[in-house]
């Protein structure tokens, strides 16, 4: 598929590879730590895309100005919390408030007919997001707790879950930050 492959993507592309789903929200908003943080969550329609590329729903669903808000402050809440638990502070119990309210939506698994795969009954974006906070639940609450790191590009400042044994991931994918962290090691050892 285009938008995995590496080799073939924009800046624009929606990240899913390297972290958590529920991570995959926050990282529509990059470089964080910059003075201009790029927005990939730019209209209704962007949002839809979101939820059908990152497999939550197989068509995009209607979504409105009043709906992405809603989207994109999950989002923040999301990367509030994760920076919070990264860092040992205590998150605001508003962007706790806002992750439970998303993840009562109720969303019922199907199997399909190969019982091979699962369809979603209860559709809309509600649903998909519904999906996302359930997932921050899970992760929050669970023993990867304690690994769940803030990108060491202080430009970007993504989140990601360190799943390696020795726990020592730094990058939020080695195909971004941690190759570019790569080549300028590299670049300072040629200049020296
Ligand atoms: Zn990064």
């Amino acid at each position: 598929m285009m938008e995995n492959d590496v080799t073939h993507r924009s800046k624009e592309d929606f990240r899913f590879r390297d972290t958590r789903l529920c991570f995959t929200l926050p990282a529509t908003l990059g470089d964080r730590g910059s003075t201009q943080p790029f927005e990939r969550m730019r209209s209704p329609e962007d949002l839809g895309r979101w939820c059908v590329e990152s497999g939550l729903l197989d068509r995009a669903p209607a979504v409105d100005e009043q709906k992405l808000a809603k989207a994109i402050s999950l989002r923040e809440s999301l990367q509030r919390i994760g920076e919070s638990i990264a860092t040992r502070r205590s998150p605001d119990l508003s962007d706790i408030a806002q992750v439970n309210v998303a993840a009562s939506v109720e969303v019922i698994p199907q199997l399909s007919e190969d019982a091979a795969s699962v369809r979603w009954v209860a559709g809309g974006v509600e649903a998909a997001l519904s999906r996302v906070a359930r997932d921050a639940v899970d992760l929050f609450s669970g023993s990867f707790r304690d690994r769940i790191r803030i990108c060491a590009n202080p430009k970007c400042q993504g989140l990601f879950v360190d799943e390696s044994r020795p726990g020592l991931r730094r990058w939020c994918s080695m195909t971004t930050c941690g190759d570019q962290a790569k080549k300028a090691r590299f670049r300072k050892k040629a200049h020296s």
